[in-house]
């Protein structure tokens, strides 16, 4: 009887130290499992996928993880990667993922998302369950879910978004993500106190492109996309027939989709720390001569 029972102790509680969470979100061909899959090969021995959360069906391979080619995957789950994590300044100039035995790593979950549009509602649940507005009526799971998730990285491809073919899609995805985060982070603030809100490193990729825009113009692109879909979104809410008469309730809908400062004619990543939300965007590439410092250095702070 006894022994049984401490086993069964031991085990039960094992599962609650599940590790920090940073989710990699963003369109496909961003580069978001060449990202994951350079990050866990660098350095450490253990580094394997324990993760495939998101549904089954997809294709798993029988191959290692940790042998596979980086290349697309184009499975319709989330993969995660274990990776540890450390502030150690002398680390910061290197990306390696540490497992060393000095313990001033963190261990987290970087979780990789299909990208797809038509997969977008996997990402998106990816996200919800995160930061526990899909379990919201399971108090304590929620609450526990969403301290895991430390930030959240958007990745996009810095070449192709000075294409409006590429820029639009990027900046909606990006849009329901920033408002996704945007409301949890006033809800909890007027329900469950400050501390709820998510930081998101806008991860400018293929740096080594020629045809890649700088940070800042990516930035610029963004915001500019972003004031687009908000000006388009908002005016879609006083199309669809909620009349202004409708007092109260019209103004409550159309604030509750409006992203940044209400009313503002211009959006900025800035309006974001209205809710406590930081919002970086950072470059950096993945492949050739892979330059993934400063993401790592913003990841390693976060977690
Ligand atoms: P995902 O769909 O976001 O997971 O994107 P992938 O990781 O599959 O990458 C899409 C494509 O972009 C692949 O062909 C990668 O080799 C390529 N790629 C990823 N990162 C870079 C980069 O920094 N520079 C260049 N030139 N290509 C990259």
């Amino acid at each position: 009887g006894a022994p049984i029972l401490l086993h069964v102790v031991l085990a039960s509680s094992a599962t609650y130290t599940t590790p920090p969470v940073v989710l990699l979100l963003g369109p496909s061909q961003a580069g978001k499992t060449a990202l994951a899959t350079l990050l866990e090969r660098a350095g450490s021995d253990n580094a394997a996928v324990v993760d495939g959360s998101g549904g089954g069906g997809g294709g798993s391979s029988s191959t290692s993880p940790i042998l596979a080619p980086a290349q697309t995957h184009t499975s319709q789950t989330c993969q995660a990667v274990e990776l540890n994590a450390s502030t150690d300044s002398a680390t910061r100039k290197s990306f390696r993922n540490r497992d060393d035995a000095s313990g001033t790593h963190t261990k987290f979950l970087l979780v990789d998302t299909p990208g797809h549009g038509k997969l977008r509602n996997v990402a998106m649940g990816r996200l919800a369950r995160a930061t526990g507005a899909a379990a919201d009526k399971s108090s304590s799971g929620s609450s526990n879910n969403s301290k895991k998730l430390k930030a959240v990285v958007f990745m996009v491809d810095a070449a192709a978004v000075g294409e409006h073919d590429a820029l639009a899609p990027t900046a909606a995805y990006l849009y329901d993500v920033l408002l996704h985060l945007q409301r949890r982070a006033s809800s909890s603030s007027s329900s469950r106190g400050k501390g709820g809100a998510v930081p998101v490193l806008i991860a400018a990729n293929k740096m080594d492109l020629f045809t890649a825009l700088p940070a800042t113009m990516v930035k610029a692109q963004l915001e500019a996309e972003l004031t687009r879909i908000r000006a388009t979104r908002s005016k879609g809410l006083l199309d669809s027939g909620v009349g202004i008469d409708d007092v109260g309730g019209a103004g409550e809908d159309d604030q509750d989709c409006w992203l940044g400062e209400y009313g503002s004619e211009k959006f900025s990543f800035q309006q974001m720390g209205e809710f406590d939300i930081d919002v970086e965007v950072i470059g950096g590439s993945v492949t050739a001569e892979a330059d993934v410092d400063k993401w790592w250095w913003w990841i390693a702070q976060r977690v």
